[in-house]
């Protein structure tokens, strides 16, 4: 079986970032695109960041078996991986880089085992984390309360990966992710 790596973070702990520097560094790494049923924000385009699918088609996936994993993230959004996106990068003889929500990583970790390397990134604190959303300015105010509790509850699961990057600083956790991931495509 191929290798996978996997990224899961609260929203606003700069994964993003990290997962964007991989994507245009040397590592043959490939972003494995997930649908969702929340509208697209900002500049995002169908088939780049995700595949933007009403909640009755995403729902009529589910029923026919197409998806990896799926999860409600938030309440009336759905957010799944399709089987297709692993054929699809794996024909490239891509390794496939995942970003997904802490329970979806966690379950794709289990499909995988020693071939997946599940990655959490940890904002330096809640403080940090609620700074980092507020100026992001791409949600409301509601929206930003119901990340940050979510985050409070995803970061009790960052001890089940099998490593935790700190980002306090950006490029040095750029830097980290890189070495674990170049020596874990080597291993
Ligand atoms: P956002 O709306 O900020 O793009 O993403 C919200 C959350 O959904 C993030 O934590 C992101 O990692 C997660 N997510 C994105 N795609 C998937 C997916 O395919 N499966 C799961 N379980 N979570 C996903």
């Amino acid at each position: 079986m191929e290798k996978v790596i996997i990224f899961s973070a609260p929203s606003g702990s700069g994964k993003s970032s990290i997962i964007n520097n991989l994507l245009n560094g040397k590592l043959p790494l490939e972003f494995s695109i997930s649908a969702t049923s929340r509208k697209p924000r900002g500049e995002e385009q169908d088939g780049k960041e995700y595949y933007f699918f009403s909640r009755e088609e995403f729902k009529q996936r589910i029923a026919d078996d197409e998806f990896l994993e799926w999860e409600e993230v938030y309440a009336g959004c759905f957010y799944g991986t399709l089987k297709t996106e692993l054929e699809r990068i794996w024909m490239k003889e891509k390794v496939v880089l995942f970003d997904v929500d802490v329970i979806g990583g966690l379950n794709i970790k289990k499909i995988f085992g020693d071939k997946a390397l599940a990655i959490f990134v940890e904002p330096p604190s809640i403080e940090v984390l609620r700074a980092r959303l507020n100026k992001r300015a791409t949600d409301t105010t509601e929206k930003i309360e119901e990340r940050i509790a979510k985050a409070e509850f995803e970061l009790g699961f960052a001890k089940e990966f099998d490593v935790i990057i700190v980002n306090e600083n950006l490029s040095l956790a750029q830097k980290e992710a890189e070495q674990l991931i170049k020596k874990f495509i080597e291993d």
